[in-house]
């Protein structure tokens, strides 16, 4: 029989479990404290349960992590983990060490739908939902996990298709019967599905970074179907009219595209767009994947950009470009080990 897995549960969740074998509801919260703050890798490790309640988890549970299958080193110090998820599919995670931040980059989805063209991930097509175990296990289980100050979910898939699992594990994250970790040092990006960014901005606290990429109508149609559906105006007005609380932080991910999305048009028509939010833009310079008809800018092309949109009072930074040696794109890893699998 295959066994259900307790990492990646909520309270509620295994308060539930609790009722399930008979134990005191305030079992739950010692379990949580097990699972999340004295990090065991066993039940048998649950020592204030008695033997006989452990045997009884043992028999239907187990604690369910799950290492890496490989990795890969930037000699900038960036690591990419592979790990398989349901059953036989790949995943990347990605962490990024910096001056003083260790940001761990999550994927939510094995391969994803949401079709945009610049995208290795999205080539793959979609392979499942991650559940919030396969969503948490990515941050438990590289062996960077202590030196973590910051998580983004940023990897392959679009969170908010898998909303629910990724609202669990942010719960997980944020509960003080959890990491207790503050939501200010968490981001969830979004291609911005209107529907879930409006849910996700009354379900959790942390930042939201909206994927843009261009202004235009047409453009961003071109480059993100999603376009012709959720509108990024729609988005943006979901934003303007959310009840935001002060601490949370709402960014703009904007990936340059030499030639394409960088002119003074597309700064005018920023500046237009995000009129009257407070917010800022990540310019990302675009890392070319296999048979891409785009290309990269440079550094100063992508500062330049940076420089027009400051000057039209839109605060805007550059993303260093981290773990280019190892392919920096995300999906060239699972890609790979796809591939391989299939010989
Ligand atoms: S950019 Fe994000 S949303 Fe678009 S296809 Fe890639 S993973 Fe999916």
């Amino acid at each position: 029989m295959r066994k259900e897995k307790l990492y990646g549960k909520t309270l509620d969740e295994l308060i539930a479990v609790t009722r399930q074998i008979i134990l005191p509801g305030y079992a739950a919260r010692q379990i949580a404290d097990w699972l999340y703050k004295k990090e065991i890798t066993e039940i048998e490790e649950m020592s204030n349960l008695s033997k006989k309640t452990r045997e009884a988890l043992s028999e239907a549970y187990e604690i369910g992590l799950c290492p890496p299958v490989s990795e890969a080193v930037s000699s900038d110090g960036t690591k990419k983990y592979l790990f398989k998820v349901l059953n036989d599919k790949y995943i990347e995670t990605a962490f990024i060490p910096e001056d003083d931040r260790a940001t761990i980059c999550l994927s939510c989805q094995a391969g994803c739908k949401m079709g945009c063209i610049f995208c290795l991930t999205g080539k793959q097509g979609f392979q499942g939902n991650l559940s919030s175990n396969e969503i948490l296990n990515q941050f438990r289980s590289i062996p960077e996990f202590r030196k973590l100050t910051n998580i983004v979910y940023m990897g392959m898939g679009e969170p908010l298709d898998n909303l629910d699992e990724v609202i669990k594990s942010l719960e997980i994250l944020t509960g003080l019967w959890g990491y207790g970790w503050s939501p200010t040092r968490i981001t969830v990006s979004t291609i911005g599905l209107k529907n879930q960014v409006r849910e996700f901005l009354e379900r959790s606290r942390c930042h939201l970074a909206v994927s843009l990429h261009s202004p235009f109508d047409e453009e961003r149609s071109r480059l993100m179907p999603i376009q012709k559906t959720n509108n990024i105006r729609e988005i943006l007005e979901i934003i303007r009219t959310a009840d935001l609380n002060s601490q949370r932080r709402i960014s703009f991910e904007y990936i340059l595209f030499k030639g394409i999305n960088d002119t003074p048009q597309h700064v005018q028509e920023l500046a237009r767009l995000l009129n009257g939010i407070k917010c800022r833009i990540n310019i990302i310079r675009f890392h070319t994947i296999p048979g891409s008809e785009f290309t990269s800018p440079s550094l100063q092309e992508a500062e330049g950009f940076r420089d027009i949109l400051n000057k039209k009072g839109i605060l805007a930074t550059v993303r260093r470009s981290r773990g280019e040696d190892i392919g920096a794109a995300c999906g060239l890893l699972s890609t790979r080990a796809m591939n391989k699998q299939a010989e």
